[in-house]
């Protein structure tokens, strides 16, 4: 096995140092919904405010061009990250749901015809359902959904059907935030390319964990999320094809996103500026560049197997307690995202009594209502990894678990 300590990487991370009650030490599992920053990450937000900062692009001055440099270098830092092929192709947004809005809006209003089809998947989260709903009502388009199985895996079988010379896009995650599936995101492509379809493909749970190369994986979007990446929030990045970036018609106006303006009209400027109307998330794409840095210096490789170590010990536990079900496939097949149910308790209850003893979990349906449905529950709770988390972690939340179900047993007793 690879030897990886995670003891070494959490001295780096202040918050993983506190307690979240009186002798309870924080057991942070919530890291589908965000992650912890480093240090390293945060002094460089620090920096930038103490001793960089300005407007970019836009001064003859020192500190604006300071600042425009690293601007720019973070750029191509997200660039290398995901093997893209300039950084022409890398526009900064605010997160994934901004970049999936910007393309349902600027190629989808462009190109979205009636009766057109977008296909999703169902289990997708409602970032990546509700703009393709909206864009289909403003163009009387059709959306149509890639089912799953009850392991929580796509069903491919009738692929072929399903995409027709109507399907104009096809959006789809690369991970479930709720089920941990990992998806054949590159036979999907391959398959959506061979009708003429584009594919938008939502990288904000597997950018953080496993290696994304957006050329071979020959997606013509690509959206993700800093926040879930040791990044700051308000940071994400939209990827494109720079010839469908192109010829796309800008989504927001204002500075920075024209080359001119006259009184009767305005010219666009240049990729990837066109798209990044106004003063853009400045230091957030900077910060997003040093936790980039982190995340190499420890290897995706290594952060994938050790999440594997922590949902297989996980899935062992669950599997041997009564009353316990959990959704999605065996961890061979998923990332490091546990959503599962406790007979007779509800998922908040079990969020909240595993916060009683410090550990952080999410219940709900996690911003996919469509799959819950599907799964036929109204909520989960859901344990999701890092690198910085241990494998004495999973016996906490265990033993928080064994707990929640003894109470909860002596409550049902006494009525
Ligand atoms: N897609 C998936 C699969 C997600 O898990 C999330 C975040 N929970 C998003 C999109 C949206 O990301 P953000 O809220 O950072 O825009």
């Amino acid at each position: 096995a690879v030897s990886f300590d995670p003891l070494v990487y959490r001295q780096d991370f202040p918050i993983l140092q506190r307690e979240v009650h009186p002798g309870r030490p924080l057991v942070y599992f919530d890291n589908a919904a965000t992650t912890q920053r480093p240090r390293q990450v945060i002094q460089t937000i620090v920096e930038m405010y103490e001793k960089h900062y300005a407007n970019v692009h836009r001064g003859i001055h020192t500190l604006a061009d300071e600042t425009t440099e690293l601007y720019e270098e973070a750029r191509r830092r997200v660039c290398r990250f995901i093997n893209a092929r300039s950084e022409e192709e890398i526009i900064f947004t605010s997160g994934a749901t901004a970049s999936i809005n910007l393309v349902a809006r600027a190629w989808g209003d462009a190109n979205i015809r009636p009766g057109d089809e977008i296909l999703v998947t169902e289990m997708e989260h409602h970032s990546n359902l509700v703009p393709w709903f909206q864009l289909a009502e403003r163009r009387g388009a059709t959306v149509r959904f890639i089912p799953i199985n009850d392991q929580g895996e796509l069903v491919l079988d009738n692929l072929d059907t399903l995409l027709t010379e109507r399907t104009k896009i096809v959006a789809v995650t690369v991970v479930s935030n709720v089920l941990g599936t990992i998806n054949p995101v590159e036979s999907i492509i391959r398959a959506a390319h061979s009708v003429g379809a584009k594919v938008l493909v939502d990288g904000a749970q597997s950018v953080p964990h496993l290696v994304t190369d957006v050329q071979k994986m020959d997606a013509d979007f690509l959206a993700f999320s800093g926040h879930k990446m040791l990044g700051p929030s308000g940071i994400g990045v939209l990827y494109g094809k720079r010839e469908i970036l192109e010829a796309m018609p800008p989504f927001m106006g204002g500075g920075s996103m024209i080359r001119e303006v006259r009184l009767d009209g305005f010219v666009p400027g240049d990729l990837p500026y066109r798209f990044e109307a106004g003063t853009p998330p400045i230091v957030g794409a900077i910060g997003l560049a040093a936790a980039i840095d982190y995340l190499e210096r420890i290897g995706l490789e290594r952060i994938a197997v050790h999440e594997n170590q922590l949902t297989v010990k996980l899935h062992a536990a669950l599997a041997e307690m009564p009353r316990v079900r959990v959704f999605g496939p065996a961890p061979d097949k998923k990332g490091g995202i546990v959503s599962f149910v406790v007979d007779g308790i509800h998922a908040h209850d079990v969020a909240q009594l595993l916060d009683s003893v410090g550990v952080a979990v999410r219940a709900g349906h996690h911003c996919a209502m469509p799959l819950h449905k599907r799964l036929g529950v109204v909520a989960t709770a859901r344990a999701s990894f890092y690198f910085y988390n241990t494998l004495n972690e999973i016996d906490q939340l265990v033993e928080g678990l064994e707990r929640a179900q003894r109470i909860f047993k002596k409550r049902s007793e006494r009525r």
